[in-house]
């Protein structure tokens, strides 16, 4: 199962919605209003690169 969190352009509800598989237009419907005009955001976890470091944490050199 994956989550994808939408933000609502009609009403700005911001939700998450769970989806096995693939994704469908019908998921992305806003809950709040039922409007279909929703974009998508991107999930945090694209913004983590730089902060895994290669080595154990011996000293920052
Ligand atoms: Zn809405």
């Amino acid at each position: 199962m994956a989550s994808y969190d939408f933000v609502c352009n009609e009403c700005g509800n911001q939700y998450e919605v769970y989806v096995q598989g693939f994704l469908k237009d019908k998921d992305k419907k806003c809950p709040k209003c039922g409007s279909t005009a929703v974009r998508q955001k991107f999930s945090s976890f694209l913004r983590n690169f730089g902060s895994c470091s290669p080595s154990g944490g011996s000293g920052f050199g």
